[in-house]
């Protein structure tokens, strides 16, 4: 046995996988292999120079020897392990892993050879002459080799091709001329010519002054697990490219519907207006809704499938103002928070730049997401958004995203849950929430590819929190930054109140409800909460139960008028020892005309319609002295629009051509200087609202109702008068007024006039 056969086969024991101990004629552990220590869950220090009578007992032991049985049981706390034991009767250097002491005796040897013919993978050695000096049993059967020793002297270009012989050469000349332990997938090819892979280590051997003298190989058979490997990235390929296909065929598909779908929602809303029949105009409305919806899922999905095949490279980076951005989601969402009675609350950082750069239209979209979400899953309460400044690194800016709500919140074991494509806790068949399940997909898609994560905090009966943080680049050009942030001039955002003062609660009286919601609109824009009804009855209920801070009513309600409330309520307040409070009157009249009458019976003040956001300033800065609210801008009152209530002569009656059908500006006024409320009352107005009361007025005409004519040309006229339908607003009030006047000689014609105006308005508005 020369040295290097000691060395290989120390080496192996070092090296392979099975459990071996070299055991003192005591049985005391001398050294052992990294089996040895992974079974006993041990370091190999720990174990050497202790007995292995801890682990077997004695009777086993003696086993071992008298029988020479070569492989003992271990038993730890839990567990039994079989392991290779070696009874050495030399003691074996432990101290260099780098020179190995010889340890191995005679019998030990025989013993090793055994083991090695019994190892499961190819195992060789050879001198630094690359010639073979020694092999396991299962190597000298892949070389097709009579026993394990015929490989002793022979060389690459005895036992392989020459391509593998040269590449051979070429790894083991790094361990032997090197030193450099290796690690390795080399090609064989059979003696049959199949090429097998294997993968190969490979270390040098060293005598007892560290020269290397030897390498030792081991090479285990992995053409099986590569032919796996190589099926399941094909496989996987195939599932990759089925998966575009699929989703190419979702998007083709889509786009194909989305054009004749839009033609139906088109060609239903021409025959909603077109029909006379109430019924046949409801299901003509049904068909326009339901293709809304089936566009809008559509869309969703449309949507989805294009955040989920954005690349890094698809972001659009550009310097835009998160302030605007903010401010224009606000815009459109106001009108639904303001319809469902929500407050919507922005908080926006001061510190944090006017201009940053980003994908502007992903952060929206995002934004909208959850703002949708957000007013969706809210009954009652508010819905905030807030960004927070974190902190500033040279040219990034970190901020934090918050969209809370107090809504229906989402139970814990959910919370993973929504983020799933088409995952919806409430499912379509229970109706109770539209949607599609797709919004918080998009949303986590597009947060991570702006490199951030989104978080959920929510409380299920108490509301939600989504968060997530964003780094932003900063523009260079320092013109570009606003000392403070600019606030949009069309929206005031106002910064919570965070003294948890109650906020201001005012009774808002409308018939009208396009006249309503403008209302609630501006009221909600001075941060107060409102409660509306659409008459006094309703109103006198509200006041009973509910403690409220202000009133402001239409003077001209159906039942009773705004004058009778005013007296019944402070009426109700002195029997009832309440306190009286503020009630300010809106007249579509001249104001002088209503002052005295409205005075007296115990209003406060009454100012001309329509209110804008000056006057509902200057009312709640007046009248709700201890409110937490300053006012957002102090200005004059507006001076009343509609002086005259009939022109001085006949003939002008019938001149309305002098009037402009439409004055946008005084519209976009009413409405809070909020350009996208102003559109969707004036869509809502011209094709819901006035239709069902033109229908009504013509009907009363028919029957000779003509109390009824003359309330329903008031009402509509309370509508155009905030829209800035002016037009439409004279020929009604010539209507009303001229019916009031006792005259009934014009009526008719006054009347038809008046039709003619109000169906001229609204086919003009609608194209
Ligand atoms: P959908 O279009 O159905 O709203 P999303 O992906 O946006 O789809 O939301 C998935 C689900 O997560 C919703 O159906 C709802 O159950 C829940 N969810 C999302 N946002 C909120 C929220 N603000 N409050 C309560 N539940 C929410």
């Amino acid at each position: 046995m020369t040295i290097l056969d000691e060395q290989a086969l120390s080496t192996i024991i070092q090296m392979a996988q099975d459990p071996i101990l070299i055991l003192s004629e005591e049985f005391m552990v001398l050294d052992l292999n990294q089996g040895v220590e992974k079974i006993l869950n041990n370091e190999k220090k720990q174990i050497v120079g202790t007995y292995l009578t801890q682990f077997c007992s004695a009777e086993e032991l003696k086993q071992l020897v008298s029988t020479q049985l070569k492989q003992i049981t271990l038993k730890t706390a839990s567990n039994s392990f079989i392991c290779h034991a070696v009874i050495t009767h030399k003691a074996p250097s432990l101290s260099s892993p780098k020179v190995p002491q010889p340890l191995i005796n005679t019998t030990t040897f025989q013993y090793l050879e055994a083991i090695i013919s019994q190892i499961p993978a190819s195992v060789y050695w050879m001198n630094t002459n690359y010639i073979y000096l020694g092999c396991s049993d299962s190597m000298a059967k892949l070389l097709k080799l009579a026993s394990r020793h015929d490989i002793v002297g022979r060389t690459y270009t005895d036992l392989y091709d020459q391509k593998s012989a040269a590449f051979y050469k070429k790894s083991d000349s790094s361990v032997l001329e090197h030193g450099i332990s290796l690690s390795l997938e080399e090609p064989l090819y059979r003696y049959d010519g199949v090429k097998l892979i294997y993968l190969s280590k490979k270390v040098p051997l060293y005598d007892e002054l560290g020269n290397i003298i030897g390498m030792l190989g081991i090479s285990t058979d992995i053409t099986e697990r590569k032919k796996m490997e190589k099926d399941l990235k094909l496989a996987k390929k195939a599932a990759e490219s089925a998966d575009r296909a699929k989703t190419e065929f979702i998007a083709n598909i889509g786009h194909d519907i989305r054009t004749p779908l839009t033609g139906v929602i088109g060609m239903a809303e021409i025959l909603k207006n077109s029909l006379d029949n109430m019924e046949l105009k409801t299901e003509a409305h049904i068909i326009h809704d339901s293709g809304e919806e089936l566009l809008s899922m559509l869309n969703s999905i449309l949507d989805d499938i294009k955040a989920g095949n954005i690349h890094d490279g698809e972001l659009h980076l550009e310097p835009f103002d998160l302030y605007e951005c903010v401010n224009d989601l606000i815009k459109l969402e106001r009108p639904t928070t303001t319809a469902k009675h929500l407050g919507l609350f922005v908080e926006i950082d001061e510190k944090i730049p006017q201009i940053l750069i980003s994908d502007r239209r992903k952060i929206q979209r995002i934004l909208l997401n959850l703002l949708g979400n957000a007013i969706k899953f809210t009954k009652s309460g508010h819905i905030t958004v807030k960004i927070k400044y974190l902190g500033q690194n040279n040219d990034f800016i970190k901020l934090q995203f918050g969209v809370s709500d107090t809504g229906i919140g989402i139970p814990q074991e959910l919370h993973h849950k929504v983020f799933e494509r088409f995952y919806r806790s409430s499912p379509s068949y229970k109706g109770v929430y539209k949607g599609h399940g797709l919004g918080l997909h998009i949303v986590k898609t597009y947060v991570q590819l702006l490199g951030g994560q989104i978080a959920l905090i929510s409380k299920e009966g108490t509301g939600s929190t989504f968060q997530f943080e964003l780094q932003f680049k900063t523009p260079k050009d320092a013109c570009l930054f606003a000392s403070k942030p600019k606030q949009a001039k069309s929206l005031p955002i106002r910064h919570l109140d965070c003294s948890n003062s109650p906020l201001p609660l005012c009774l808002l009286i409308e018939d009208s409800p396009t006249a309503l919601i403008v209302l609630q609109s501006l009221v909600a824009q001075t941060g107060c909460k409102y409660l509306s009804a659409k008459n006094a009855e309703e109103a006198l209920q509200i006041l009973k139960n509910t403690q409220v801070d202000l009133i402001i009513t239409d003077i001209g309600l159906p039942g009773i008028s705004g004058i009778e409330f005013s007296s019944l309520t402070r009426q109700w307040e002195k029997e009832n020892h309440k306190t009286k409070r503020p009630i300010i009157g809106l007249t579509g009249h001249a104001r002088e005309a209503a002052y005295n009458e409205c005075i007296a019976s115990g209003m406060d003040n009454v100012y001309t319609k329509p209110a804008n956001v000056d006057l509902i300033n200057t009312i709640i800065s007046t009248y709700l002295s201890n409110a937490s609210l300053a006012p957002i801008n102090q200005a004059p009152l507006p001076l009343s629009i509609c002086k005259t209530e009939l022109p001085p002569t006949e003939s002008e009656l019938f001149q309305l051509e002098r009037f402009v059908l439409l004055d946008r500006e005084e519209g976009i006024k009413s409405c809070g200087d909020n350009e996208v409320l102003f559109e969707e009352m004036l869509h809502l107005m011209v094709s819901q609202e006035i239709p069902v009361d033109l229908e009504q007025m013509k009907l009363a005409f028919a029957k000779q109702d003509f109390e009824t004519v003359e309330k329903l040309a008031h009402k509509i006229k309370g509508g155009g008068v905030y829209l800035g339908l002016v037009r439409l607003k004279y020929a009604c009030q010539y209507v009303e007024r001229y019916w009031k006047s006792g005259e009934r000689a014009l009526f008719e014609p006054l009347f038809n006039q008046a039709i003619e105006v109000i169906e001229t308005t609204c086919q003009e508005i609608k194209f």
